[in-house]
């Protein structure tokens, strides 16, 4: 079976979901291999194996933590000239964007961002202008570069070998033209990731001040899911800017989006509506959020937040 290359997403060995969703995706279309680079691979190898990585190659040399993203395409580059897979599949965030650009270039091939879906053949499923088309694309020129995006597709153990190969690479001056100086870990409430959370609970310029976030909070808790926030929202100062859903801040595609006060701009929807499930709450019928909603209440949200987090508490309880 032909091998599929799965650049490994991680925080020292510990491996992100997204990684672990395309590993189990790569093996829809072929046999997957992770390609892991950075410190911690000891830690991240048996994760790797029990979902479906036959083999893992690892290039674990300390100067690859001292630099930006190029070492990661250098380190893949390598891979697809030893092993020449059918594909490169890469996590579709800010860093998988542009280690999948570099790669292509080095490899001269093409290359698809934001794919949602991927067929046998290896063509991929993107959402484009700004989520408002769906296009079918395939890669025909040298090894398929294909960044996804995370939850497009579950998350399935299949144990497997997961070998460890090592890797050497020598990385040129261009490798070594961004430096890290000093990184400082984020500090994280103990909601999950927005980009990974399998349910985002967002609010717009309807929730109305910062103080007011705390509802949406409470909801968000109550379904153990990350906190979203319009532009509105994060430009008023009611939310920082890092939790911003949209073409200029971060893209989502939950299990279930919930968007509240939210009136549906195209560049919020361009973060969002790959979600499986939307459900919208707007006082305002007409809003072109509900356009996109699988379900929808037409209220004020003062009203109907805190009584669906108090009922789904019920329930829980
Ligand atoms: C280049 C560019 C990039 C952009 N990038 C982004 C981006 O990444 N993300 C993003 O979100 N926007 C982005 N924007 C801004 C975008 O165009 C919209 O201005 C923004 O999304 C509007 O946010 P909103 O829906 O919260 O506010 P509004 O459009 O003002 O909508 C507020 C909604 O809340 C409803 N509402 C009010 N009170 C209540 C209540 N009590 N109960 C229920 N509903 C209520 C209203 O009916 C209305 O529908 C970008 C714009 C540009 C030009």
């Amino acid at each position: 079976m032909a091998e599929i290359l799965v650049l490994v997403d991680h925080a020292d060995g510990a491996v992100k979901k997204v990684t672990l969703e395309l590993l189990t995706l790569a093996r829809t279309v072929g046999e997957p291999s992770a390609v892991f680079v950075g410190s911690g691979a000891d830690s991240a190898i048996a994760t790797l194996a029990e979902y479906g990585a036959a083999k893992v190659y690892v290039a674990d040399a300390p100067e690859l933590d001292e630099y930006l993203v190029a070492p990661k395409a250098a380190v893949l580059a390598k891979v697809v000239a030893d092993v020449a897979p059918a594909a490169v599949l890469i996590p579709s965030t800010a860093e998988g964007k542009e280690v999948a650009g570099r790669l292509a270039v080095k490899l001269d091939s093409g290359v698809i961002t934001d794919a949602v879906a991927l067929a046998a053949d290896l063509s991929a499923t993107q959402s484009i202008f700004g989520g408002g088309v769906i296009v079918t694309s395939k890669v025909d020129t040298g090894t398929p570069v294909i960044t996804v995006r995370p939850n497009s597709s579950p998350a399935e153990p299949a144990a497997a070998a997961g070998e460890r190969v090592d890797v050497s690479v020598d990385l040129s001056d261009s490798d070594k033209a961004a430096k890290v100086t000093g990184s400082e870990d984020v500090v994280r409430d103990a909601r999950p990731d927005l980009a990974e959370a399998a349910v985002v609970v967002s609010g717009g310029r309807g929730v109305g001040s910062a103080e007011s976030f705390a509802i949406i909070e409470a909801l968000a808790d109550s379904l153990g899911g990350a906190v979203g926030a319009s532009r509105a929202a994060t430009d008023a100062g009611w939310y920082p800017h890092q939790f911003q859903v949209g073409q200029t801040g971060k893209t989502v595609s939950p299990q279930l989006y919930i968007a509240n006060g939210i009136s549906g701009a195209i560049q919020h929807r361009a973060g969002m509506q790959t979600s499986k499930t939307i459900v919208v709450v707007n006082k305002d019928p007409e809003a072109p959020i509900f356009e996109l909603a699988d379900f929808g209440v037409v209220g004020d949200l003062f009203e109907v937040v805190p009584q669906l987090t108090e009922e789904i508490n019920k329930r829980k309880s």
